[in-house]
């Protein structure tokens, strides 16, 4: 993930309390990679998709075990 690519995910989650979570995964250094497996996610996907917290792979693993749920961003629990 590129600098430009962080900003614009900041960007577009300005004025929103997800901001918040994906700056303090940023800070826990847990922003950016697979909640699961750890590889580190595409940057263009997360810009599109700013509170990915997992890459593809699982991604699909789990929604399909888990009914597809939605997941929290990488090292933040998911809300109830
Ligand atoms: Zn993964």
């Amino acid at each position: 993930m590129t600098p430009e690519q962080l900003a614009a995910i900041r960007a577009h989650l300005e004025g929103t309390a997800e901001l918040a979570r994906v700056d303090r995964a940023i800070e826990d250094g847990t922003y950016g990679t697979c909640a699961r497996c750890g590889e580190e996610l595409d940057g263009e996907q997360l810009v599109a998709r700013p509170l990915l917290g997992l890459c593809p792979d699982c991604l699909g693993g789990l929604a399909a075990e888990q009914g597809g749920r939605r997941f929290g961003i990488c090292g933040v629990r998911p809300r109830r």
